[in-house]
């Protein structure tokens, strides 16, 4: 049922010239993910070069390190997460997207939130972040990243941490105790713990087995 509704938006997507992104744009990068085992929508900043040739997000170098640490902290990309990114078409020379791009293309991320109904969501670097908070200038992403926090999406809370962008961890490649990619790890960790973790995958069985029934009920 997921599938098919996100199906509906994809297509909706997919012709979609509400900004200036779509003049220049080889694919619309929708997103990807198990819309019926995701439990964390992850979003990320917009579709690079790669990104923009294959249709597909996060597959270009920062996208294969995000796959490393996903994969050193038992997160499966495939099951557990569901992948996009706050505009769906890539901006020219890899720039940050504009506030006018992000909101003209925010109906299509909030839906996609809507249909999966995350455990948690997952903000990938500053423009994902700056997509829900405003932030001043002393709060940084070094400073807010690792951090629960509460987010609204159309009128439903949703725990959501930031996390560093991989492309920022492209550029720093110390293993030190607080270096970035030391805290990416530790982050990434944090989110598998607390909301991947046994309990919470019993709770959904539960969960599911009383919908079933109350709907047998009807
Ligand atoms: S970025 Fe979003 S709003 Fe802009 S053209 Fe692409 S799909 Fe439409």
């Amino acid at each position: 049922m997921k599938e098919q509704c996100l199906e509906i938006v994809r297509q909706k997507c997919s012709g979609c010239k509400g900004c200036e992104l779509a003049a220049k744009r080889h694919n619309v990068v929708f997103g990807e993910g198990n819309a019926n085992t995701a439990k964390i929508v992850l979003i990320g900043e917009a579709p690079g070069e790669i990104e923009d040739e294959t249709g597909r997000p996060f597959v270009g170098r920062s996208g294969q390190l995000l796959d490393e640490f996903l994969a050193n902290a038992g997160i499966s990309r495939e099951e557990d997460l569901y992948i996009t990114s706050t505009v769906k078409c890539r901006p020219p020379e890899n720039r940050v997207p504009t506030d006018v791009e992000k909101e003209a293309c925010r109906k299509f991320l909030n839906a996609q939130i809507d249909i999966i109904k995350p455990r948690a969501i997952v903000l990938c670097g500053a423009t994902a972040l700056k997509s829900f908070m405003e932030l001043d200038k002393k709060t940084t992403i070094s400073k807010i990243r690792g951090q629960w926090m509460t987010i609204n999406v159309d009128g439903v809370d949703y725990p959501a941490m930031t996390i560093f962008h991989p492309s920022y961890l492209l550029r720093n490649h110390s293993l030190a105790e607080n270096a970035p990619r030391t805290l990416m790890a530790r982050d990434l960790r944090e989110i598998k713990n607390t909301y991947l973790n046994d309990v919470q995958r019993f709770n959904d069985v539960v969960m599911e087995n009383v919908e079933n029934r109350e709907i047998a009920f009807v």
